[in-house]
């Protein structure tokens, strides 16, 4: 099942390069993300191609960023027979996303990410979230339990609140470390996130809720009111209608949301 080692090329570990090798996981993702000819893929860190060769016999429009230079030679030439195939040598953390972007052509994002900074990346597609149809990402295991979390859960802090905020998160199967060269020591999966056209409960102010929420976690073990008290005074607290003697692993989006909104108010 598992595909040879194929290139000359030493696997990086600062690149967080684990490249994928089982056969039929590979088919798991592809049937997942279901791409189609003209739509708007964009796969981050290609490395040898092992998703990109089945998506680009799909949708041959694919376009890739790839941090690492000794990749971009190897995968033109693999590639030579896709003209349409854009290659961007990059950074995906400071990477425009909106380049991408076409009038009603909505982008669809992909990719086995680099473990070490897929939360920052996270982030960053998140500010693009509303050019973006959905994303599919292999990820550490346990990122995806946080970003899955509901309120009560052991993984629920700042990514689950922050992420659910911007989109549906459906986490989809898990891959065992032995589909990947150089085997990870953690287990893996895939998860789908689709990002809202309007957020169900809107924030008027997001750097507030992302303060609030970062603020909150910080300090996961102490109640509402000693995060909150930095932020408004006693009587002001008293006109709060959330319970603040709860924790802030008690709380569900929509309680940040309006918790974040009353306190715009009130300041
Ligand atoms: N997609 C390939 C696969 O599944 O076999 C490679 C996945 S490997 C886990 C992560 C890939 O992301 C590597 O090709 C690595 O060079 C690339 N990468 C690492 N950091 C990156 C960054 N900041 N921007 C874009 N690509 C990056």
């Amino acid at each position: 099942m598992n595909r040879g080692e194929p290139y000359q090329h030493q696997a990086r570990k600062r690149f967080g390069q684990n490249f994928l090798v089982n056969h039929h996981v590979i088919d798991k993702i592809i049937a997942a993300i279901a791409p189609k000819p003209g739509q708007n893929i964009i796969e981050i860190g290609p490395g040898h191609g092992a998703i990109t060769e089945p998506i680009l016999a799909k949708c041959p429009s694919l376009k890739v960023v790839e941090l690492d230079r000794d990749l971009i030679p190897i995968l033109r030439e693999k590639f030579v027979d896709y003209p349409d195939f854009q290659i961007h040598q990059g950074d995906a953390l400071k990477t425009d996303f909106a380049q991408f972007y076409q009038p009603g052509q909505a982008m669809r994002i992909i990719g086995n990410l680099p473990y070490n900074i897929s939360t920052p990346l996270i982030f960053h597609l998140l500010g693009f979230s509303q050019q973006i149809e959905d994303m599919h990402f292999m990820l550490q295991k346990e990122v995806v339990d946080r970003l899955a979390a509901s309120p009560n859960d052991k993984s629920y802090g700042r990514l689950s609140v922050m992420v659910q905020y911007y989109s549906h998160v459906q986490p989809l199967f898990k891959v065992p470390p032995t589909a990947f060269r150089p085997t990870p020591k953690v287990e893996s999966a895939i998860v789908r996130l689709l990002p809202y056209s309007q957020p169900p409960i809107i924030a008027n102010d997001l750097k507030l809720l992302t303060k609030l929420v970062s603020a909150s976690f910080q300090q996961r073990r102490k109640t509402m009111r000693n995060t909150l008290k930095h932020m408004l005074d006693s009587v002001q607290l008293e006109q709060l209608d959330i319970d603040i003697s709860l924790r802030p692993q008690n709380l569900s989006v929509a309680d940040f949301v309006h918790l974040s909104n009353q306190i715009g108010a009130l300041q």
